[in-house]
């Protein structure tokens, strides 16, 4: 049986409105995706309301990239969970590794926030990955077992999907081989049965990290992998589109 999947795109700091022209085309391969594929967007704040509403109506889900931990208040430049969710978002990604590297957010500050958006009704997509040298020293997985423990909040399983990222293969066009993304996915499987019970099963665990046209078909089979989190191919249809038909 085909397994259930979500493709996730991440706009990054990338688009303006005028982007939003080709939203529509999104849309349509959301609405065309096979049965049990879950196809989103992530998109930055200033396009949050208008993307949500040019996607209404279809099976295309809006999220935003990161949120603040708190509710309101003097924190000039941030933007709430609820504020989000008032904007049209249904999703929002948190802990990125840029935003871990750029604004130094660690684990506890990833799980703030993720308590903050399943508060305010956003279902979470909470990314975790290992640097090159961490990789290179052998600790890859427990350095994602610690971001795990650290960042994911308890919660209702079916509002929670995991991201691994190496962090080396975001936009590099370098990706870990198979085997190796199944050695990780199987690990943050084990380590979400741990913690979840029969719960963790069902969680997607994305992957992340150069996804394209030529290797999505490769990656998306392998074991525990339930879908992509696709940066630079998701800012054109042209090129998300064969990652969308691929799952
Ligand atoms: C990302 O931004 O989460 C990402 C995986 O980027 P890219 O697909 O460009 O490597």
């Amino acid at each position: 049986m085909a397994k259930n999947m979500l493709i996730a795109g991440n706009w990054k700091m990338n688009g303006t409105h005028a982007d939003l022209a080709g939203l529509g085309a999104f849309a349509g391969l959301a609405d065309r995706a096979r049965d049990g594929v879950s196809v989103a967007l992530a998109v930055p704040h200033t396009l949050v309301f208008s993307a949500a509403q040019l996607s209404a109506d279809t099976s295309l889900s809006i999220g935003g990239e990161d949120c603040h931990h708190k509710e309101s208040g003097a924190h000039t430049g941030c933007v709430s969970a609820a504020m989000l969710r008032d904007a049209g978002a249904s999703f929002t990604i948190l802990g990125h590794s840029e935003r871990r590297a750029d604004q130094g957010e660690s684990d506890a500050d990833v799980h703030a926030k993720a308590e903050a958006a399943l508060a305010a009704g956003l279902d979470i997509i909470i990314c975790v990955g290992e640097t090159e040298s961490e990789r290179d020293a052998g600790t890859a997985q427990s350095v994602v077992g610690t971001q795990l423990a650290g960042s994911v909040p308890d919660c209702d399983t079916a509002r929670l999907t995991i991201a691994y990222e190496p962090v080396w293969a975001i936009g590099t066009g370098r990706t870990p081989t198979p085997d190796d993304v199944a050695a990780m996915h199987d690990h943050i499987r084990a380590a979400l049965v741990s913690r979840f019970g029969e719960a963790g099963e069902s969680v997607l665990i994305l992957y992340g990290g150069s996804v394209k046209a030529a290797n999505a078909e490769e990656l998306l089979h392998v074991s525990n992998v339930g879908g992509a989190l696709v940066g630079g191919a998701s800012l054109t249809v042209a090129d998300f589109a064969p990652i969308v038909e691929a799952a």
